[in-house]
């Protein structure tokens, strides 16, 4: 299976990924997560995106479709992946079609502004692996600790609600739009989200096809 997660910031889209990659054995590639990974690093990579990324901007194209072609290029992707938080611009959309992956569906993880609001205040995520938690909706069942790897809980810098705002709308104006160009191309299905994570997962599996 080749998946695109879709949804505005704090639908729950990692934390779908986490629970389809487990379900269909493929890894989920995050951009999200290689942004972090590469300003903690500090990469040149991650220098460049650092700014955007703290002012609830999106990447340039040219950055972000660059690090998702070399990592869809290695061997274990052939069986799979989930990509969670790409494309996020019609360009980018485009650019993977170029780039001849086929990708078999496109989930949209429907979430109203006001309750992105809400789940973004209880965000948590993992310092070291950057596993997904909340702290009402998923807490980590190892305290103030990630139950993965003993990592630190920690709130994401972009999670402010200034910051939080802006991606709302850039949302809405940037990555929306990608919905329609995979509905024409008949890919597009939708899930939205629940209160209760285990309601969401069962959506999610609805939408897809897939045993709950
Ligand atoms: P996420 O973890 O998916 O919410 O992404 C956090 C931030 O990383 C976004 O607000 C963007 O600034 C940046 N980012 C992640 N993925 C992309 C992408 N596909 N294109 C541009 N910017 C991205």
């Amino acid at each position: 299976m080749k998946l695109i997660l879709l949804g505005p910031p704090g639908a729950g889209k990692g934390t779908q990924a986490e629970i389809l990659s487990q379900k269909l054995g493929i890894d989920t590639i995050s951009t999200g997560v290689m942004l972090r990974t590469a300003i903690r690093e500090g990469t040149e990579l991650g220098l460049k995106a650092q700014g955007y990324i703290n002012a609830g901007e999106l990447v340039p194209d040219e950055l972000v479709v660059g690090i998702v072609k070399e990592r869809l290029s290695q061997d274990d992707c052939k069986k799979g992946f989930i990509l969670d938080g790409f494309p996020r611009t019609t360009a980018q959309a485009e650019a993977l079609t170029a780039s001849g992956v086929e990708i078999d569906k496109v989930l949209s993880l429907e979430v109203s502004d006001e309750a992105i609001i809400e789940r973004l205040s209880g965000r948590r995520e993992c310092k070291a692996c950057g596993t997904p938690y909340h702290v009402v909706y998923k807490p980590s069942s190892a305290g103030d600790k990630c139950s993965v790897c003993g990592g630190e809980l920690i709130q994401r810098a972009d999670d402010n609600e200034a910051t939080v705002k802006n991606r709302i709308h850039v949302y809405h104006e940037q990555t929306e739009p990608i919905k329609e160009y995979y509905k024409e191309k008949g890919k597009l299905v939708i899930a939205y989200g629940q209160e209760e994570l285990a309601d969401t997962t069962r959506e999610v599996a609805k939408a897809l096809g897939l045993e709950a």
